[in-house]
């Protein structure tokens, strides 16, 4: 691992001026993903600024019916809060789809939005990546395995986006509070926060440099059911093939794409009277897979059914 400095921030204006200012510094929270790109050095700031001590960690009942959720509180917590068991499951269970109990417990809100991609290249040095170093190549294109885009991919990076927790946000039409360098705040809805690859797939997000992730805001629960489902080589503790979230008309899907997806697709389907299976289908319809992923539009296409038809068995 590189050398590198450390400090506890002591508000979040100081947090966010200190990586603003210093292109080599990164926040550090739970660490569940840094720590390990880390000592991989597939990361390698040069400073370290500690948020996970801010005082983001409460979930607070918003006007309207909402929830306002601290971005360093951490998945278990979140998952374990009676208001989000309650009323929105959805999200609930997708954060307990995801890593394992210890990683939970560490894991912050705003660290798994952020967490970056799981594609086996990216983590392997010895293999091209333009992700991991820009204009190298991409050794996941042709290779074997399900891992890949589905939808949004560019020739440079076919890497998905596997976080459980964000593909529930997006069905639930959530948005993120940030601290911007001027020491501004501002709102970005989960479905527009994360970017493409195009030709910069090393480009993730729109946050700017040293924008910090405070807080996610829930809209009340949207009328009818809710459902998650995911599928994966095993049975715990492994980044999924395929994930989709229902929140009431609004459907996402996880592990397709570099960002959560939002199944526009199916929800203007269900919306003129289709079926969970028609609506699907039009979903899948507007995916672009290498031929080597075949097999993952019919896997999306009745995960994306089934999930359809559990929310509505729970409405
Ligand atoms: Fe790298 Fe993206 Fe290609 Fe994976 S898919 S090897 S992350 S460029």
């Amino acid at each position: 691992m590189k050398p590198f400095t450390y400090e506890r921030a002591q508000d979040a204006q100081a947090a966010v001026k200190a990586v603003a200012d210093n292109p080599g510094a990164r926040f550090l929270a739970g660490g569940t993903n840094l720590l390990d790109l880390m000592k991989l050095e597939i990361e390698t700031p040069t400073h370290l600024v500690d948020v996970g001590r801010l005082p983001f960690a409460g979930v607070e009942e918003m006007a309207g019916g909402g929830l306002k959720i601290g971005g360093a509180m951490t998945n278990s917590k979140l998952a374990n809060h009676p208001a989000v068991r309650e009323r929105y499951p959805v999200l609930a269970r997708a954060i307990l789809s995801g890593a394992s109990g210890q990683l939970r417990n560490k894991a912050t809100n705003a660290g798994n939005l952020l967490q970056r991609t799981r594609c086996g290249y990216f983590y392997d040095t010895a293999k091209p990546c333009n992700k991991r170093e820009p204009g190298s190549g991409c050794a996941a294109i042709g290779a074997p395995g399900g891992y890949g885009a589905i939808f949004g991919a560019s020739p440079a990076c076919i890497a998905t986006h596997t976080s459980d927790m964000a593909v529930a946000l997006v069905a639930l039409d959530a948005s993120v509070e940030t601290m911007t360098p001027d020491g501004a705040t501002r709102a970005i809805k989960v479905e527009d926060l994360h970017r493409l690859p195009g030709e910069t797939p090393q480009v993730e997000t729109h946050l700017a440099a040293g924008e910090l992730i405070t807080a996610i805001t829930l809209p009340p629960p949207p009328p009818g059911g809710q459902a998650y489902a995911k599928v994966r080589d095993r049975a715990s503790y492994a980044h999924g093939l395929a994930m989709v979230a229902v929140a009431g008309n609004r459907v996402a899907l996880g592990a397709v794409a570099a960002k959560p997806w939002r199944a526009s697709a199916a929800e203007t389907a269900l919306e003129g009277g289709g079926s969970p299976d028609e609506a699907a289908q039009a979903q899948i319809a507007t995916a672009q897979a290498e031929d080597r992923l075949t097999h993952k539009l019919t896997l999306v296409r009745r995960l994306t059914a089934a999930t359809i038809e559990d929310a509505r068995r729970t409405s």
